[in-house]
């Protein structure tokens, strides 16, 4: 018996579809496979639901999401073993448990962040104020890295507007997210948030549907181009958090070992399946064998393994789709003539998706490993000599999620930092997030912005009242 069983037997559905842990391939448990009836049923129950919860004001909503907060505080380990078995991630690290304590980080500040009236004008030319009121159904898709924190990303904030929501997990890792529902639903009232365990078509349908007045999505850049097309009969508004491959660019001045742990950690967190990790890194010819040579060391140290053994920080990749993916990528760079350091060498008969940590340099910058998004544990070290040209490759891709400057001097790395196209350009760091400072991508890694008060008005519909 483990702490999760409990909560795992209230999501399955012995009908449904199997659903193995990427570690082992054993049965996790099955995924109820839910329908457009479904939908259209979760659909009437959110919007008969919707007008009394938008009635209940700011202050009563954000004391339902605290208490949702604490729900998921006290059932976080069943709800991190749940996310390790299905998704991959260690428990330990930067892992499940960690992501159970971001759901209820990200709670408590959709319930706190203030939202006031924005007085405008007032004065000889009248008054004009602004303010932000529910748009009615938001729906949410999700993907499978780090479901049930993305999906919180999603339902909190609408929810603290005001709006119902219907999501859509990814058909890769349902159950986290069924099960964080299921915690958050002993303390909501009932149809306000509702969880459809579904595929792609479910997705569509979900997009496609009338009913909705904002769509989050969070996934590939692919997907969200279908749901622009997808949803563009009914205009619902968007949020479109894409795919991303993050450069780095670290200047000539940087301390190698002093920045190495966190670029590693930028880079592998998650074991690489993240939306804004480090995808490429660009490293000045002087500091460059120096930086390898730090990260080797580090990655040669930081244990891989089922994610249940509490001594490992790195996991399987959640698929085989994308432990293709990465090995494809790695077997062109090493064919191009690359240079493997580490890595690069997977077991592929073994039963889980395990892809050593793998770091490749001498690499040449346009080789697929560099201008793809690999999305798994294999990041491409890039030798520069002239910083306008690493500026330039950093900026030329079709992407601008996230990116870093690294050096021992913030004021220079800030002036490098303004040259970078991405939505966030991090110093001396790389991915690390707040509830209240917004977040969003420019290019093809979408638009919208989520988190803060910013992430409040993307879930709301404005109203000026104005005379
Ligand atoms: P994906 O696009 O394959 O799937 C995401 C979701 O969309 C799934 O729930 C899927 O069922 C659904 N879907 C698929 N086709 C659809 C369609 N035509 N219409 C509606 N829904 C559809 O993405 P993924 O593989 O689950 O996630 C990995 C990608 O997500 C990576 O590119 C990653 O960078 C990106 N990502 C971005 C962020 C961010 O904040 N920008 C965060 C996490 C992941």
């Amino acid at each position: 018996m483990h702490s999760y069983d409990s909560l795992l037997a209230t999501v399955t559905d012995s009908r449904g579809r199997p659903i193995a842990d990427p570690a082992t391939g054993e049965l996790v448990g099955h995924a109820p496979e839910h329908g457009v009836g479904h939908l259209d049923r979760a659909i009437e129950t959110a919007r008969a639901a919707q007008p009394e919860w938008a009635a209940l004001g700011h202050d009563e909503r954000a004391r339902l999401l605290r208490a949702a907060a604490d729900a998921v505080d006290e059932s976080a380990e069943a709800l991190a073993g749940i996310i390790t078995r299905e998704q991959g991630k260690p428990l330990n690290g930067p892992g499940s448990r960690f992501e159970a304590g971001a759901v209820s980080t990200w709670l408590r500040a959709a319930a706190t962040t203030p939202l006031e009236t924005e007085q405008l004008l007032d004065g000889e030319h009248g008054s004009a104020t602004l303010d932000y009121e529910p748009v009615g159904l938001v729906g949410a898709i999700g993907p499978w890295n780090w479901p049930a924190m993305i999906a919180t990303w999603q339902f909190a904030p609408a929810l603290r507007m005001g709006n119902a929501v219907v999501m859509k997990p990814s058909e890769h890792t349902p159950l986290s997210v069924l099960a964080l529902v299921e915690i958050v639903n002993r303390v909501l009232p009932p149809g306000v948030l509702t969880a459809l365990s579904g595929d792609r078509a479910m997705g569509e349908a979900l997009t496609a549907h009338p009913a909705f007045g904002k769509i989050m999505f969070t996934g590939s850049t692919r997907t969200g181009k279908a749901i622009v097309r997808g949803s563009a009969e009914h205009l619902p508004r968007l949020t479109l958090e894409l795919g991303g491959n993050d450069p780095g660019i670290v200047l000539p001045d940087a301390e190698p070992e002093a920045i190495a742990e966190d670029l590693f950690w930028g880079a592998f967190i998650n074991t690489g399946q993240t939306c804004a990790c480090l995808k490429r890194l660009y490293v000045h010819d002087d500091v460059h064998d120096a930086v390898v040579e730090a990260l080797a060391d580090l990655a040669a140290k930081t244990p891989m393994g089922p994610g249940i053994d509490e001594r490992n920080v790195l996991g399987p990749l959640t698929t085989r789709q994308q432990f293709g993916i990465v090995d494809d990528l790695v077997e062109r760079a090493k064919a191009a003539g690359a240079r493997v350091v580490l890595g690069g060498d997977p077991d592929r008969e073994l039963p889980g998706n395990f892809y050593p940590t793998t770091l490749v340099t001498d690499i040449a910058p346009g080789q697929p490993l560099v201008v793809q998004e690999q999305f798994g544990p294999a990041l491409p070290v890039v030798r520069y000599t002239d910083l306008d040209e690493a500026i330039e490759r950093a900026n030329a891709l079709d992407a601008g999620l996230g990116a870093s400057v690294w050096s021992a001097d913030p004021e220079r790395a800030r002036q490098v930092a303004k040259r970078v196209a991405a939505g966030t350009v991090w110093i001396n760091q790389h991915g690390g997030i707040h509830p209240m400072v917004p977040f969003g991508g420019i290019k093809g890694s979408g638009y919208g912005l989520e988190f803060g008060a910013e992430g409040l008005k993307a879930v709301s519909v404005p109203k000026v009242i104005s005379g």
